[in-house]
C-alpha cells in the first residue's frame, strides 16, 4: 500500500473531498507557484512542492483519485451525500406538484402517496438503492493492548503502533458485487483488512487498565457510515523492582545486612535520572519508606501519589572468605531475641 493513502491529499491542496477537477487544477497551480524553488518570488520549499505535486498527480487522474477516495472512505461519503441530495430534490418536486394538485381539490394525501410511490419506483432511484446505496454501516471500534513502563506512565510517551483495520474494498467499492458477480477481491464482504501504522500519544499520569480513545482510527464505516474509534488499553509493566498501584509508584529496594544495621544513602533509578533514598540505621526487611509526590497525579491533577519503597535485606550473590568468617563470628555471638514474640496463638 503506497504511503499516500495515509495522508489527506485534499488537505495538502487546501481542498475537501468534494473538490471538482477544476478546483484541483487551480489549487495546484496556485500552490505550485508559491512553493516551486525555481519560480521567482516563491518560498522555494522543495519538500512542500513535492508533496503538492504528489497530491495533484493522484487527484487529477480519475482512476487514481477513485482508488484513493475508496480507500480513504471519501467515495462512500460523496455517494451518500449525492444520493441524499438527489432524493431531496425529487422529494421537493413531488411535494410541490402534490400541493398544486391538492389546490385543484384533489386529495392531498393521495397525491403525496402517489408521488412517493412513483419516487420509490422510479428507475433511477431503484437502481441506486439496489446497486450502490446500501444503508450506512458504522465501523466497529478496535481495542489494542499497549504496554508501557512505570516511568512512562508518569511522564507520558509516544508509541508507533500497527493496527489491522477494515476498509471498503477498492475493487467493488464496498458494493460486494460487480456486474452481478461476487467480488473476488473481498469475497463478497465489501471490506478488506489493512495494516496501518500510526503514532499515538499516551498522556502522562495514565493508570493501569486505562482506556485511551483515538477518534476515527477504528474500522472504516461502509456506505457512508461513521468510522469506528481506536481504544488503547494501557498495561503498566511491572518488574522485580517497580510497579504502580493506583496513584502510587511501588519500589522494592534491596539492601545489604550491613546497610540495614548502619543505614545508607542509596541512589535508585527514577524517570530519566536518579533519586536519593536515605535508609535509617537499624532498618528491618519489609520496612516501608515514603517519598512524597513521586507517584502519578490523580485524574483532576489536584493530588499526586507517592513512591512507596519496601526495603528488602538481601545477601550478595557471592560472599568472600573474609565475609564468611565475619558471619561465622557473628553467628557465635548473636542472640535470637528477634523470635521471642512468636507464638502459636
Ligand atoms: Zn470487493
Amino acid at each position: 500500500m503506497p504511503n499516500y493513502y495515509n495522508k489527506d491529499l485534499y488537505k495538502t491542496l487546501n481542498l475537501t473531498f468534494e473538490a471538482s477537477k477544476d478546483d484541483i487544477k487551480s489549487a495546484y497551480k496556485k500552490l505550485a507557484k508559491m512553493y516551486h524553488p525555481d519560480v521567482a518570488g516563491s518560498d522555494g520549499d522543495i519538500d512542500k512542492f513535492k508533496e503538492i505535486k504528489e497530491a495533484y498527480d493522484i487527484l487529477s487522474n480519475d482512476e487514481s483519485r477513485r482508488k484513493y477516495d475508496v480507500l480513504r472512505g471519501f467515495y462512500t461519503q460523496r455517494l451518500a451525500k449525492e444520493s441524499a441530495e438527489t432524493y431531496k430534490n425529487k422529494y421537493d418536486t413531488y411535494v410541490k406538484r402534490a400541493k398544486k394538485h391538492s389546490e385543484k381539490n384533489e386529495s392531498f394525501s393521495n397525491s403525496i402517496n402517489e408521488a412517493l410511490d412513483s419516487l420509490f419506483h422510479s428507475k433511477h432511484i431503484k437502481q441506486k438503492v439496489n446497486e450502490e446505496v446500501k444503508p450506512p454501516i458504522n465501523g466497529s471500534d478496535i481495542n489494542l493492548d499497549v504496554s508501557i513502563s512505570c516511568f512512562e506512565a508518569i511522564t507520558g510517551t509516544n508509541r508507533k503502533i500497527n493496527i489491522l483495520h477494515t476498509q471498503p474494498c477498492p475493487n467493488c467499492e464496498g458494493r460486494t458485487f460487480i456486474n452481478g458477480a461476487k467480488c473476488t477481491m473481498c469475497n463478497g464482504t465489501g471490506e478488506i483488512s489493512l495494516q496501518k501504522k500510526i503514532n499515538v500519544k499516551i498522556p502522562k499520569d495514565v493508570k493501569q487498565g486505562a482506556k485511551i480513545r483515538i477518534k476515527k482510527e477504528g474500522n472504516k464505516g461502509l456506505h457512508g457510515g461513521k468510522d469506528g474509534d481506536l481504544y488503547l488499553i494501557i498495561n503498566i509493566e511491572k518488574n522485580s523492582y517497580y510497579e504502580t498501584e493506583g496513584m502510587n509508584l511501588l519500589c522494592n529496594l534491596p539492601i545489604t545486612p550491613s546497610e540495614a544495621v548502619f543505614g545508607a544513602d542509596i541512589t535508585i533509578p527514577y524517570i530519566d535520572g536518579k533519586v536519593n533514598v536515605k535508609i535509617p540505621p537499624m532498618t528491618s526487611s519489609g520496612q516501608k519508606l515514603r517519598l512524597a509526590g513521586m507517584g502519578l497525579y490523580n485524574k483532576s491533577k489536584t493530588k499526586k501519589g507517592d513512591m512507596i519503597i519496601t526495603v528488602l535485606i538481601k545477601l550478595p550473590k557471592k560472599l568472600s572468605e573474609k565475609e564468611l568468617k565475619l558471619y561465622e563470628e557473628l553467628n557465635t555471638i548473636s542472640n535470637d531475641d528477634i523470635r521471642t514474640d512468636m507464638n502459636a496463638k
